[in-house]
This record gives structure tokens, C-alpha cells and sequence, in this order.
């Protein structure tokens, strides 16, 4: 047996996975496999959105870390002995997955953004970001399986098709895990996730004093949309929280607007814009940076320009 594996934590990155993980199988002529974390009713979902096998995990008694299913997924992996093994890179999902490789005897390519198939090589090729995101690595892996961690986000959803039959297996429960969790707490932060913001006005050092965010922040509400900054104003000044910091260090994002107020546009911080579906620019130096990576510049002081922006959105909006 081979195939295409998939581990995610959700029914949204298992359809994430499945996405890049048909499109490798039909290359490959093989099947893919996900598994499911106790939770039948998304099996069904799971095969319509290209999965040919489920295999579902028990849930696990009472509150124990994900790592429990380390050593049933291993033993299944011995057994079937599959090409690929891609898992949603979250926290939980990274960790995971070194330890699966590890047990597996095979390498790890950690936070990739594209898996494919050189067919005439008959080798899997894995990008990641490397030098800060200034250059992309290609990663290709001699031993089985090959195992990728992709973020969540890097790939859309597989199409649902209708009709798709696929088979559900139940794997044995495993054994409590070793580890013995102790107490769960929510991270502490009243912070908005932004990495869904359909608007996004960017603070950058441009940015004189801490007050003159209200500027950047009154720009953002006329619009509909949240405030992020630049690694210079969360971990430098402390203006704003990390929660915030758009980049290759902080969060990627994805909105339909980005807006950049005195912000460079250095290879780290456009890194996380890269799927900004249009980018603006506002900037006293014509030759910034983010110029280059923008749809729209305006050169100015932005003290000059952002107010007559939030004018002209609020008479446009009246
Ligand atoms: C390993 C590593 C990881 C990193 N990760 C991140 C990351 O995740 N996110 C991130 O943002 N950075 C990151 N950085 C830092 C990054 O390299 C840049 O230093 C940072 O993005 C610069 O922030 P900035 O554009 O706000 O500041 P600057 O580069 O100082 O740019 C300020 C800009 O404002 C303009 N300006 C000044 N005054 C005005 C005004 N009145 N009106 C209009 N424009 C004005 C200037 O012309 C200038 O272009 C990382 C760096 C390293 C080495």
C-alpha cells in the first residue's frame, strides 16, 4: 500500500490539505487518507472534498495532548507505508509531526508553501521561505515518507463533489498519552485576529509617536477595517501588540485591501501581504520599498495624506 496522507485538526485544513494532497495522489497514481480526530460526522464532508479513506482516530478519555495518537498513527504508517504525509502546520500540528518523523526514520520539511511533483526527476519538491523570505528553498526528500508541514491558509479548500464514495476505518484507541496535561488556559489577549480582515491599514515607523496611531486607527474604522503594524512598532516600541506585527516573525494576511502608512516594505514584512489581494502604499520616499510590491503609491507625508484619506472614505460612505 502507499498514498497521499493527510493530519489536520479540522475539518477547514484537512479540506486545505486535500486540496494539494488529490492533486499529488492523481500524479502519483495513488489514493489519499486523512484522519479524522473523533469526530464522524466529518467523514462524509472529508470524502467529498477528495479524501478515498478515513481513518478515524477515537476520541481520546478525558484531557490528554494530541501526542497520545503518535503511536497508532505510527504503526499504521508502518504498515501501509505511504509516499506522503502532509500535516496542517499549527502548533500542535508541527509538533506532531517531528515526532511522527522521527519514529518514521524519515526527514521533515517544516512550513512549506508548495509541494510538486518533478515528474521527470520522479522526486516530490518542497518550497519554503528561506533568508527571511528573500529567496525560496526547494526541498526534496529521498526517504519515505516524504513529510511536509504546510501552514494553514496556504492552500483553498478542495472543491466538495458530490457523490464521491470513499471507506471509513476506525484505528484501535490508543493508550493514554504519557504526557499529563495540567492545566489549559486562553491565551491573554484582547487583541483581534486580523489574519481574516478583509481591510488592513498597516502603522509603520513613518509613525512619529504612539498617538498619532489614533491617525492610522480613524483610517482603518472609516474603512471597515483593522489596524497592523510593522515589526518596528510592536517589538521596537511597543506601540501595538505582537498579535499585530504583519510578517515573516508575526502573522501573513490576506485582506482585499492592505494599506501601508510609512511603512518600508522590507522582503520580512512583505512576506505577510503576499496575498493581499491589493496594495496600497503611502510613503515620503518614492523609492520605498513596498512600492515595488504595491497596485497603488501615493508619495507623501503621511500626516498630509491620511487625513485627507479618511475625509474623502467618509464622503464617499455619506
Ligand atoms: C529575521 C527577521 C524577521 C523579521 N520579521 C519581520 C516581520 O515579521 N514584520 C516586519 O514588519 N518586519 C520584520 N523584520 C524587520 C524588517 O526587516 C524591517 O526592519 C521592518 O519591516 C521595517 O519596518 P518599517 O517599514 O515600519 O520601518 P522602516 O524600514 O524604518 O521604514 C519606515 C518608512 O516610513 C517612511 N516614512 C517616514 N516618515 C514618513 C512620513 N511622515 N510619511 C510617509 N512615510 C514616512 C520612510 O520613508 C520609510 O520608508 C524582520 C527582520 C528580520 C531580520
Amino acid at each position: 500500500m502507499a498514498g497521499v496522507w493527510i493530519f489536520a485538526e479540522n475539518l477547514q485544513q484537512t479540506a486545505e490539505l486535500l486540496s494539494i494532497g488529490s492533486d499529488l495522489a492523481s500524479k502519483l497514481m495513488t489514493t489519499t487518507s486523512a484522519f479524522l480526530i473523533g469526530n464522524t460526522d466529518s467523514a462524509d464532508d472529508c470524502i467529498a472534498f477528495g479524501a478515498d479513506e478515513i481513518m478515524e482516530l477515537p476520541a481520546l478519555a478525558g484531557d490528554q495532548p494530541l501526542d497520545a495518537y503518535i503511536p497508532v498513527i505510527v504503526a499504521e504508517a508502518q504498515t501501509a507505508d505511504p509516499d506522503v504525509f502532509l500535516i496542517a502546520a499549527t502548533v500542535r500540528g508541527k509538533d506532531i509531526a517531528a515526532r511522527l518523523a522521527a519514529r518514521l526514520k524519515t526527514g521533515l520539511c517544516s512550513d512549506c508553501i508548495g509541494v510538486t511533483f518533478d515528474e521527470g526527476n520522479n522526486v516530490l519538491e518542497m518550497d519554503r521561505l528561506a533568508y527571511g523570505g528573500a529567496a525560496i528553498q526547494k526541498v526534496a526528500c529521498m526517504t519515505r515518507p516524504v513529510m511536509a508541514t504546510i501552514p494553514p491558509g496556504t492552500y483553498k479548500p478542495a472543491p466538495q463533489q458530490s457523490g464521491r464514495q470513499g471507506t471509513i476505518r476506525e484505528l484501535q484507541a490508543p493508550q493514554p498519552s504519557p504526557s499529563t496535561v495540567l492545566e489549559r488556559r486562553p491565551k491573554e489577549t484582547q487583541v483581534k485576529d486580523i489574519t481574516e480582515s478583509r481591510i488592513v491599514v498597516c502603522a509603520g515607523r513613518g509613525i512619529e509617536r504612539k498617538e498619532d496611531l489614533s491617525l492610522v486607527q480613524e483610517l482603518a474604522t472609516a474603512l471597515g477595517g483593522e489596524i497592523g503594524c510593522t515589526r518596528p512598532i510592536s517589538e521596537e516600541a511597543h506601540w501595538l501588540p505582537e498579535e499585530l506585527c504583519i510578517g515573516l516573525s508575526g502573522i501573513s494576511v490576506k485582506p482585499d485591501l492592505y494599506i501601508g502608512l510609512g511603512v518600508s516594505g522590507q522582503v520580512q514584512h512583505v512576506t505577510g501581504i503576499r496575498d493581499a489581494k491589493v496594495i496600497c502604499a503611502v510613503n515620503k520616499d518614492e523609492n520605498a520599498p513596498l512600492f515595488g510590491a504595491a497596485d497603488y503609491g501615493i508619495v507623501g507625508d503621511l500626516y498630509d495624506v491620511v487625513p485627507k484619506l479618511i475625509e474623502a472614505v467618509k464622503k464617499a460612505k455619506a
